[in-house]
């Protein structure tokens, strides 16, 4: 099994967004938006998607005044298919697609594998089609390709059945938020983590951004999260963090 790193452009944001009470809020960050490519011998995966390419075109024109407090800093080689490509992966060859949550930056390249499944939790299918929890959470439905094949989940879930890929909820960002553990043979093990965990700052000292659907919930998932950090051979990786996520292998590189 390999995982690849993608790197599906980049946000500036202050850091009050992510850390609330932050003593630096003003600081600006330059965020990765980050996706994962998994070959596993039965068949190819994605934790989470990047951007939609209408966004990438004309971010203005598809996300609106989001763009104030989220500034894009991106190209259309951002978008999920060119960094696939660049390792000769094309978008027939994915069979699953599993979005960490449904916003514009975990599932907005989604449209781009007509023929994968996807997996989801299912109260987050569910948030994404009620109007009320669309404008309240903040997101995009027409990005996520909700016509699209979804297998919905009710917690965890072991992918292929063999331990290596464990899907499970990590809800408070979003109501059905889910995080991947990845674990190889030897027993070394990467915990994705989507937005239940921004940066490491967030795991460590437990603090919670600004916006959050559900405080109690995003606590609680982020102390599931660090006990999993305490396991030897564990590394959680924060979902948007500006210095953890360079020091980490890229394609063409991989974790194997
Ligand atoms: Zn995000």
């Amino acid at each position: 099994m390999r995982l690849y790193a993608l790197t599906c452009g980049h946000f500036e944001i202050r850091k009050r967004m992510f850390i609330a009470d932050a003593e630096d809020g003003e600081t600006r960050l330059r965020i990765p938006v980050p996706a994962f490519l998994i070959v596993h011998p039965q068949g190819n995966v994605l934790f989470d998607t990047g951007l939609h390419a209408q966004g990438l075109a004309d971010p203005w024109g598809r996300w609106g005044g989001l763009n104030k407090a989220l500034v894009p800093h991106l190209s259309l080689d951002d978008h999920i298919l060119h960094q696939l490509a660049s390792l000769g992966v094309r978008a027939a060859d994915i069979r699953y697609v599993a979005n960490s949550h449904l916003h514009h930056d975990h599932a907005g390249g989604n449209a781009a594998f007509p023929r994968a499944t996807f997996l989801v939790q299912r109260r987050e299918l569910q948030a994404v089609r009620d109007p009320q929890l669309v404008r309240t959470v903040g997101y995009f439905p027409e990005d996520c390709a909700l016509e699209a094949n979804y297998q919905a989940l009710d917690g965890e879930y072991d992918l292929f059945g063999d331990g290596a890929l464990v899907l499970f909820p990590t809800p408070g960002h979003t109501p059905g938020h889910q995080s991947l553990r990845v674990t190889f043979a030897d027993g070394r093990r990467l915990v994705l983590t989507g937005d239940a965990c921004y940066l490491r700052e967030t795991l460590f000292h437990r603090r919670l951004p600004k916006v959050v659907w559900n405080a109690p919930q995003a606590l609680q998932s982020l102390e599931v999260l660090f006990q999993l950090q305490q396991a030897p051979q564990t590394l959680v990786i924060p979902g948007h963090d500006p210095e953890v996520w360079p020091t980490l292998r890229h394609a063409p590189a991989y974790y194997a």
